[in-house]
């Protein structure tokens, strides 16, 4: 769900926040990147708001270009444009672990993605089913190191 995947990059980004400083911009990037990868299915919560955008993916199989180690690359390398243009390239980061977030953490459902496109294989670390118990319990186990990280500052 989009909501597992936005709280598991914040924890990344919290975890960064121990060794860099973090502007509010970049804390605005990351739900956005967390939830980027799933613009290759019309179903997910980011196609539904950027209804064109999922066009230019449309024969594209989902959780393969843009869940790969290439669709993270060019994704950042965009992101780096954008910050480039924007003079905000500081934006570069948080969009990197927000995107990688989202795939290390689709590679928890036993779909798992294909990490090599254009190889096809799929890598998968576990079987979480989206929307099962199990996956609630992650959200709750990411909310938890979420509160204790906040406080332990
Ligand atoms: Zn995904």
């Amino acid at each position: 769900m989009f909501y597992t995947h936005i709280l598991f990059g914040a924890l990344l980004f919290l975890v960064a926040e121990n060794y860099i400083h973090i502007s509010l911009l970049q804390w605005a990037v990351i739900p956005l990147a967390a939830i980027l990868p799933d613009i290759d299915t019309e179903n997910s919560f980011i196609s539904k708001r950027l209804p064109l955008i999922p066009l230019l993916f449309s024969g594209v199989k989902h959780r393969t270009l843009t869940h790969s180690l290439i669709g993270l690359t060019v994704a950042t390398w965009l992101a780096f444009g954008v910050g480039y243009f924007t003079q905000h390239i500081e934006i570069t980061l948080p969009f990197f672990i927000g995107y990688a977030s989202h795939i290390f953490a689709d590679m928890l459902n036993g779909a798992g993605v294909a990490l090599f496109y254009p190889e096809k294989k799929r890598y998968r670390l576990l079987r979480i089913r989206t929307g099962s118990v199990s996956e609630m319990w992650f959200f709750i186990s990411v909310l938890g190191g979420i509160v204790t990280l906040l406080f332990s500052v």
